[in-house]
């Protein structure tokens, strides 16, 4: 019997303590989290206007009902300030606890870039249900919404708003959409569906003011061209959570290093999910992180367990226009080779090897996803 403590609740944390207690009836499990604790899939974030669901619609289970579920403890609403590895203990609102193991679970933050203006601080991003609900209430207040970043979160954002006539303006440095993911061929043609819809593009731009309006606010483009907007919405992108880890002197680098069994530095601490940097890969989707709780629920009960990552393609929440990816996780000297018909397009990602190392599949094409992911090389092996 050890005692488990997990930070956080999100899907990463409340998987692993699931298959956790599926090998391990009697071990003490307690989940800290600084947010209510609902269970929620995160992923609907970017579609629940489509779906008319307001912020309690996507609450699956409460904390009362995910710690009866898991015959676990949950402390909500309580940070985690500090880690002493040594002392197996964490600091937290709470107080004191001590563990055997501690997984960190938590999460990666929003980027967060400052702009002039009075109205600087209005900037939203949702990367939580608490973002989400706060999103939706300010939606009350006007539809005219700029996006700033043109990934995927941005774009599934736009795709959603849309569903819900909202006027949406998209700024991003890139000169394309999904810049770092998709060949050319593919951004151009996911950009113009989004604009057929009524999306304006303001790409190789930037944001540099907002300021308050009568009505909603004012943004100010490197261009000098002016948007009058009700939300502004940040979609740049995450930075995986690594500063409890660092003040703890856990080895990081761009997440919490763990080796193939999720472990980190220190032998009785762990980290999966949107936090972690497992190998040289840092994969802030869902099936990495249920693969990773498989295999740390093994390790933590006993049966020492490497986690394997096949290639693990990403379907973009854009209905509009359909797109599936497969990345290439690590950086590779390759080249796109696509081909479009009136089904849509294939590209292939091909190494310096002359393999195939991911690809893109778009609209009608997307059905060939499994088949291809077939082709492409575990990403760990
Ligand atoms: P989180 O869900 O962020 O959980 C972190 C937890 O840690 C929270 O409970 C938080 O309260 C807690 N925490 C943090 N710091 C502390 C502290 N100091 N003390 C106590 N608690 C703390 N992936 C896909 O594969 N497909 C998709 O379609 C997709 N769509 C997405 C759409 C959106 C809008 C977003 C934002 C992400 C999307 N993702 C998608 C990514 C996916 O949702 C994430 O990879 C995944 O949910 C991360 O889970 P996590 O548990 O690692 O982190």
């Amino acid at each position: 019997m050890i005692k488990l403590v997990i930070i956080g609740t999100g899907l990463a944390g409340y998987t692993l303590a699931r298959e956790f207690r599926r090998r391990d009836e009697k071990s003490e499990i307690l989940l800290i989290t600084r947010d209510d604790g609902s269970s929620y899939s995160k992923p609907m974030l970017s579609n629940a206007l489509s779906k008319e669901k307001q912020a309690d619609d996507l609450v699956m289970a409460d904390t009362e009902k995910m710690s009866e579920n898991l015959k676990a403890e949950i402390w909500a609403n309580t940070t985690v300030h500090s880690i002493d590895a040594n002392a197996h203990s964490l600091e937290t609102d709470k107080g004191v606890v001590n563990y055997d193991k501690l997984v960190l679970a938590n999460g990666a933050n929003t980027i967060s870039v400052s702009f002039e203006g009075d109205a600087a601080e209005q900037v939203l991003s949702v990367n939580d249900l608490a973002d989400y609900r706060k999103f939706r209430s300010e939606l009350e207040k006007g539809k005219r919404i700029v996006i700033i970043g043109a990934g995927m979160i941005g774009c599934e954002f736009a795709n959603d708003l849309l569903n819900v006539d909202a006027q949406i303006s998209i700024v991003d440095l890139a000169p394309h959409v999904l810049n770092f993911l998709l060949p050319q061929q593919a951004s151009v043609l996911l950009q113009e569906k989004l604009a057929q819809r009524g999306v304006e593009w303001y790409l190789q731009n930037s944001v540099t003011h907002l300021e308050s309006a009568e009505v909603g606010l004012v943004v100010t483009l490197n261009s000098g061209h002016k948007i009058n907007a009700d939300i502004v919405l940040s979609a740049i992108g995450l930075r995986p959570s690594i500063e409890l880890a660092i003040a703890a002197g856990l080895a990081t680098d761009r997440g919490v290093k763990v080796d193939r069994y999720l472990r980190t530095s220190h032998e009785d601490i762990f980290a999966l999910g949107d936090c972690a940097q497992v190998d040289d890969l840092t994969l802030p989707f869902v099936m990495p992180l249920m693969t990773s709780a498989r295999a740390l629920a093994a390790t933590l009960a006993g049966e020492e367990t490497a986690v394997n990552y096949p290639a693990m393609p990403v379907a973009l929440k854009t209905p509009c226009y359909p797109v599936v990816v497969c990345p290439a996780p690590r950086k590779l000297d390759g080249r796109w080779e696509v081909e479009v018909n009136e089904q849509g397009l294939r590209a292939i990602y091909i190494d310096s090897d002359d393999k195939i190392a991911g690809f893109a599949l778009t609209d009608e094409r997307v059905s060939e996803k499994t088949a291809l992911a077939k082709e492409v090389p575990d990403w760990l092996v």
